[in-house]
């Protein structure tokens, strides 16, 4: 069985991985046997440090992601670094918060064209190159606001909603080719992202007391999920959005 979980000698683009979700997918990556470059516009340093630590190749790129001008530069430097790539995992993402009545076009645009358009031409990029050799896995980090409102966020609701309808189109499209397409849905991860709910002590109560392991999620906990949809054992699974959250949605 272990080997349906090798990654031995496959190379993870991984953006956002300096910190977070991101650092906990490349290093369980890395663990599983791949090769990681790094992307994101902060240096992803600890990460390749640990990846090397592991025995992988792993290098750092650097990326704003804000902008689709960065996607094709991105993918030319790995591919030119790494020859390949077999596993994207598309989870730098930023939120803000504000009331619907006082949303700002300012924040709206920031959050959909980091976390829903460069994320699509990221797929499109790197897919193209899967789909010229057959094969690949893209894994896109989606949210609990994939599935449900949420509130006072919702440039975060509605891109992590096309992220949860994006990831089922490209794996219609893409499946008969040989490229699986998911997304990973965290629950409440104890990262810079939420550290604003973490340090509000009544939603903070709130939260934890409505999952059901009763406890926040740490980046390591998406490891697994990730290495799954990256690996030989979920070959058939197409189009999925996998939550791993604790039970939050079971309630
Ligand atoms: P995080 O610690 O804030 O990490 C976000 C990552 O995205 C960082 O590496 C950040 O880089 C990178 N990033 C943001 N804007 C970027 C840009 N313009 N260009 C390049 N990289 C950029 O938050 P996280 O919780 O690990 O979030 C990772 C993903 O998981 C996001 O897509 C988030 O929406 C999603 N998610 C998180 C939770 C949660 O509970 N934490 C739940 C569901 C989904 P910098 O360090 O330079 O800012």
């Amino acid at each position: 069985m272990v080997g349906m979980f090798d990654l031995s000698g496959k190379v993870a683009l991984v953006t956002g991985a300096n910190t977070g979700i991101g650092q906990g997918i490349a290093l369980a990556l890395a663990e599983a046997g791949a090769d990681i470059a790094a992307a994101g516009r902060s240096p992803a340093t600890e990460t390749v440090e640990k990846a090397r630590a592991l025995g992988r190749k792993a290098e750092n790129f650097g990326a704003d992601l804000s902008n689709v001008a960065a996607v094709q530069p991105l993918v030319d430097a790995v591919l030119g670094q790494f020859g390949r790539i077999d596993i994207l995992v598309n989870n730098a993402g930023i939120i803000r918060r504000a009331d619907a009545v006082d949303f700002t076009e300012a924040d709206w645009d920031a959050v959909m064209d980091t976390n829903l358009k460069t994320l699509f031409f990221l797929c499109q990029a790197v897919g193209k190159h899967m789909i010229a050799r057959g094969s690949g896995k893209i894994i896109n980090i989606a949210s609990m606001l994939t599935f449900q409102g949420g509130i006072r966020v919702p440039s975060y609701t509605a891109s992590k909603s096309g992220v949860g309808g994006l990831t089922k189109l490209l794996a219609n499209e893409w499946a008969a080719k040989g490229v699986q397409v998911n997304a990973i849905a965290p629950g409440y991860i104890a990262t810079n992202n939420t550290a604003a709910l973490q340090a509000d002590a009544t939603r903070n109560r709130q939260i934890v007391e409505r999952i059901p392991a009763g406890r926040w999620g740490d980046p390591a906990d998406i490891g697994g999920a990730a290495v799954f949809l990256a690996s030989k054992a979920s070959d058939y699974v197409q189009g999925h959005i996998l939550a791993v959250d604790g039970g939050w949605l079971a309630r």
